[in-house]
Parts: C-alpha cells; structure tokens; sequence
C-alpha cells in the first residue's frame, strides 16, 4: 500500500465502491486519494483512514473520461466554460479541445497559447489543445509542441472554410513528417472530398434533400479511400496517426493491417456511430446528420465487433450547434454533428451492458486509450497509483430520460431527446475535488487547467 501525506495509511479521501480497471471485471475496492492523486488502490477492507469516506456501495468507480475530440469553439455560444461544465456533469474529466474555432483556427504557437490562457481561466475540468494544420504553409510542429499542443488535427475535406478548412495529400505529408519529429500525434478526419462533393453535387442536382441523401452522398467509399492514403503517408512517415469518425469495421481492418506493417494508428468512433443507424438518419434528418454519415445497421455491428476487440478509442465530437442549424428539410444545408460530451458515458455505459459487454470496456476506450494517445497517459487515463485522481461514479441501475433542459451545453435540442437510459453519473472528482455531486456541478470556472 502507498502511503499518502503524512502518516503511512493515512489520506485525503477514501472512496469505495467496485472498481473498474481497464482489464478485468469491476471489484468491491477502495481507492485512497492524497494531495489530488491516487495514493493507493486497495481492496474493500483495506485499512485505509482519510479524513473523508466517500462510500457508494455497488457503484461503479471509473477512472475520469479522457474526450478526445470536443469542439467547444466550432458553434458560436459555447466555449470551453460551458464544454467543460458538461463534461464535469458527464463524468469526463479531460477534454481534447479541436482547433477550428469560431473565432479563428487555432494554427500558430501564438494563438495556441492565447487559447491555453482561456482555457486556463474558463475550464472547470483539464484540458489539452489540439493545433491545426492550414492548407499551405510550413507547419510548425515544433513550436506548437512547445507551446503546450497535445497533438496535430486536420481534415481530407473542406468542411467549413476558413474556419475548418481541407487539406491536401503534400500538405498532408508535410505535416506528418514535421508531427513525427516533433513527437506529436494528428487526429485526421478522414474523407475523399472529390467523392463527396461529387455525391452532393448529385443528390442537389436531383433535388433531393432529405436524410438519406446525405447517406448516399458520402458512401463508405469516401472514408475508406481517405483512410488508406492517411495509412500510406502515416507508414512513410512513421507519424502517430489518429483516426477520427471512423464509422467502418473495413477502415478497422486497414488500419490494423498498416500496424502489422509498422505505422503507429490509432483508431476513434463515436457514440453516434454505435448507437443510431441510416434508419435513424432516415427519420431525423438534419438533426441527425453527422460527418461521416450514420450506416446501415451491418456496419454498426461491424463497428461493435471492433469496439469489443478493443481497437477502437470512443470520442463525443461535441459540437453545440443550436437548433436551427440541425433542422429544415435540407440536410445537406444543415450543420454536422451536435452536443454528447455530457452524454458519452452514461449511453456508451448502457449500450454495452445491453449487449452483454463487460464495462470494464468502458475505462478502456473512453480512458485510457485516449489518454495514451494525447501523451497524457499514466497521469490521466486509469486508477492507478501516482495517477490524478479523476473519478466518476456511475450507478447502474438508476433509470432516467434524456431532456436537454437538465443537460448543461446551452441549446434547446438533444439527439437523445426522450431516450430512457440506466445508468447515471452520481459523483466526479477532478484531480481529487467534487466537480459534479447528484447531477449538480460544484466546480467553478478556472480551477482546470491546461494539460
Ligand atoms: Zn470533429
């Protein structure tokens, strides 16, 4: 047992409740914390003494959500104070903040820093910052490391220029040559946008606009021929690659082929991508409409298969887009995406207990995978001695329904309006603090800090 401060056995606080590693099946275990880290990992009867006893019975006890992949600046209303209270709410304890912000891409070691500065006042949970990489011009990886950026994002495909602009295969590869000699990650949204803008060029043409005429625009052809190149280019460079929305058990399979073959890939879904289908597109249109789009229902168990062999890190792409922009019958108008940060864990807890998946899954791709990948890892990620001691207790049992004015991401919508759930956030500690206590949160802007 690792003593704390002060005497040998004696910490902070002790919670106790069944332990989820990401491993083995959860056990009744205690976990003493000191001086915001994780003194000691023992079993129910360890004799642990602490100035505070945080007992929650058959409770599961997981390490903090590591999100990956949150756009707090993308919609104009949010920003990292409410991203972050969301989170806090959500049980996610680190957020992985992308660069292709409202108010300016995050390109430059000058406006990272500007950026880290509010985060540093804004942020209630910790957060990491992804830079972007523009479509020309040298990318100066080095000094971005420097400046405190995580990792590298970019995308195969304009979405929204020049706040989230496409870049192109030389740009590509320049920017992996220079990540790899920096030691940094790129996160690549990875679609052919030839292919795409072909697609919806011919659903306009043919005047259709409904849901599945996003689908049809966008066929799995499009990611899987993006991935490959991002594969080849990531082999020739020996870059970290990091694969986002990736919504094909086929681009799983690429990218473990590349692995065997050397390239160091890592691979991201989405809840979205496990838990709806096309036939949820098909009905909601707009609202529904993400960036690769939802798949028929063989791909999402394809997906599962993936997710359950473990290749697979679970992200929100939380983005706040407010209820204009994700309705109207012209889905290839509306805006990709919308809010989950609050929601990743709680649905991504009852989808797999449902399917009979242990939810010791859960500390794998929504933790420690994550935090492996941003550089973040023993720090973040997992139960562990010497690690910050970021906590969520979820009870599994406790029956509610999503409704977006008890949600904390400030619009008037939800994707998962009206959808029964069991299992629900009830404690988060942050590096140690309550952050969110019986779905209150207690934490107060500026007490996160940048990663
Ligand atoms: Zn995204």
């Amino acid at each position: 047992v690792g003593a704390g401060a002060g005497a040998a056995g004696y910490f902070d606080l002790v919670v106790r409740g069944r332990v989820v590693g990401s491993g083995a099946p959860p056990i009744h275990a205690a976990v003493a914390i000191s001086g915001g880290r994780i003194a000691a990992v023992g079993d129910r009867e360890a004799g642990f003494e602490a100035d505070e006893e945080l007992d929650f019975g058959d409770c599961l006890v997981l390490p903090g959500v590591v999100d990956a992949h949150v756009h707090s600046g993308s919609a104009p209303g949010e920003g990292l104070e409410h991203a972050t209270r969301a989170a806090a709410a959500g049980g996610v304890t680190t957020v992985a903040d992308m660069p292709f912000d409202v108010g300016g891409t995050i390109a430059s070691p000058e406006g990272l820093v500007r950026k880290a500065a509010v985060a540093e006042r804004e942020a209630l949970v910790d957060v990491a910052l992804w830079a972007a990489v523009l479509p020309s011009g040298p990318v100066p990886a080095a000094e971005l490391s420097a400046a405190g950026a995580r990792g590298l994002a970019l995308s195969t495909i304009t979405v929204d220029p020049p706040r989230y602009p496409g870049v192109g295969e030389a740009q590509m590869q320049a920017a992996f040559a220079a990540a790899a000699a920096a030691g940094l990650p790129v996160a690549v949204h990875a679609e052919d946008e030839d292919l795409v803008f072909g697609g919806i060029a011919a659903e306009r043409a043919a005047g259709r606009v409904d849901g599945l005429a996003h689908a049809r625009s966008r066929p799995p052809e499009s990611e899987l021929l993006a991935v490959a190149r991002c594969l080849r280019s990531a082999r020739l460079t020996g870059v970290a690659l990091h694969l986002t929305e990736i919504t094909l058990e086929q681009s799983v399979t690429l990218a473990r082929e590349a692995r065997r073959g050397g390239a160091d890939v890592t691979v991201e879904t989405c809840p979205h991508y496990l838990l709806t289908d096309e036939d949820w597109l098909a009905e909601h249109g707009a609202a529904a409409k993400c960036n690769p789009p939802l798949r028929p229902r063989s791909d999402v168990e394809g997906l599962w298969r993936a997710l359950a062999a473990g290749e697979l890190c679970v992200a929100s792409d939380h983005v706040a887009w407010p209820r204009e922009r994700k309705s109207g019958g012209d889905v290839l108008a509306a805006a990709g995406g919308g809010p989950g940060v609050e929601l990743m864990l709680p649905l991504m807890h009852d989808a797999v207990r449902a399917r009979g998946l242990g939810v010791e899954l859960l500390a794998r791709v929504l933790a420690e995978a994550p935090a492996r990948r941003l550089g973040l890892w023993p720090r973040k990620g997992g139960l562990r001695r010497g690690a910050d001691a970021d906590v969520v207790v979820l009870d599994p049992d406790a029956a509610w329904t999503v409704d977006h004015r008890r949600l904390h991401t400030p619009v008037d919508w939800s994707p998962y309006d009206g959808w029964e759930v069991r299992g629900r956030v009830v404690h988060v500690l942050a590096r140690g603090e309550t952050v969110c206590a019986d779905g209150v949160v207690t934490a107060a802007p500026g007490r996160g800090q940048q990663l």
